[in-house]
């Protein structure tokens, strides 16, 4: 089922969570373990990220180096459909522009499909680990929009070939990423805007944004949107803090604050067990607000520590 579907039919605040494949190596069976604890609460539905190859350099015996191409979070699509499978919950995979050519994310598009999968969320991705700026796969997309655009084209039953005839239009349910404290790379809050503007005007179903610490910033991201015309819906994406070193880590990889309250109490935290402790509580006060204010879904990122997100969601 499609997550605008999900959000139609609700009668409350939904609860959604995203999750990583497992490290390569690890099997499946340490991300049933991850999400085992979570599924009481029926989430409406599950996002699994995407994560490129690297490029990393190995030493060889006589001292030179080789350059080899790794990938350690492989099976996004087929960790969804395992997931589906297993849960019998829907779920949305994670598709990017960076290490896609247009015929990949064809390909990639047609498996899901053929999997069952309703739904999409279409990112750009970052650079790769060896660059400094995003540049896209030759013959790939360099924004979000052009993703965007080729998923809308299936849908309409436009493929790469054009030559095909009576061609089977795909249904997907397209979300798009929105930064309440803007992204990183946009010159200004109103260019971010109009660009996710441009992604909701070229198909876009919802909007799932970057985690924040202070719902003030998150609602007047939202009024932002609504005064220049965006109507979709805007899922808040949440994350707990729960140790000391994510106070610099958090601003550093999501170019995000953390309110001053925030971070004097986690400063004065002696344990990283006293820090979750705080994060946990920070993450049921958002969470409350935000339910209280009416938002169609919570979003939490599970990563690294489900029992606090089940604490918090149990609390609800
Ligand atoms: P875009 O919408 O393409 O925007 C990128 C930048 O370009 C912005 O600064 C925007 O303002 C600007 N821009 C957009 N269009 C134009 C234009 N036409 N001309 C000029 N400038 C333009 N990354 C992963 O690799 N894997 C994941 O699974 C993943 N999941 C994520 C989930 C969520 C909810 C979020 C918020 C982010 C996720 N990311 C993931 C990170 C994301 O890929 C990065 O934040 C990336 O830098 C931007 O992606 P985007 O889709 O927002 O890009």
């Amino acid at each position: 089922m499609k997550v605008t579907d999900h959000i139609a039919q609700a009668k409350d605040t939904l609860i959604s969570f995203e999750v990583l494949p497992p490290l390569k190596g690890k099997g499946i069976e340490a991300l049933y373990k991850h999400l085992d604890p979570l599924m009481e609460f029926k989430p409406s539905f599950i996002n699994v990220t995407y994560h490129r190859s690297e490029h990393v350099f190995k030493k060889r015996a006589d001292g030179t180096f080789e350059k080899v191409v790794i990938r350690k979070r492989p099976g996004t699509e087929s960790i969804c459909a395992a997931i589906m499978n297993k849960y019998n919950v829907d779920t949305v995979p994670h598709l990017i522009c960076g290490g896609f050519s247009i015929n990949d994310t064809e390909d990639a598009l047609i498996n899901l499909r053929y999997l069952g999968i309703d739904n999409v969320l279409v990112l750009r991705g970052d650079a790769a680990k060896n660059e400094t700026t995003f540049e896209p796969e030759p013959g790939g997309h360099k924004y979000a929009s052009d993703l965007l655009k080729q998923v809308a084209n299936l849908n309409a039953g436009i493929y790469l070939e054009d030559e095909l005839k009576g061609t089977h239009k795909t249904e997907f349910c397209i979300g798009v990423a929105g930064y309440p404290e803007k992204h990183f790379e946009a010159p200004n809050m109103d260019a971010d805007l109009q660009y996710l503007k441009a992604k909701v005007d070229a198909g876009a179903d919802y909007i799932i944004t970057q985690m924040f610490f202070d719902n003030a910033k998150f609602y007047a991201f939202v009024d932002a949107c609504r005064a220049i015309g965006i109507t979709v819906p805007i899922i808040p994406g949440l994350k707990p803090i729960y140790s000391k070193k994510q106070l610099t880590i958090l601003p550093k990889t999501f170019h995000i604050d953390l309110p001053a309250d925030l971070a004097n109490e986690v400063l004065r935290c002696k344990t990283d067990e006293e820090v979750e402790r705080i994060g946990q509580k920070w993450l049921l006060e958002q969470s409350k607000d935000l339910k209280k204010r009416g938002v169609p879904v919570l979003h939490y990122y599970t990563l690294g520590k489900p029992h606090v997100i089940a604490n918090v969601v149990k609390e609800l």
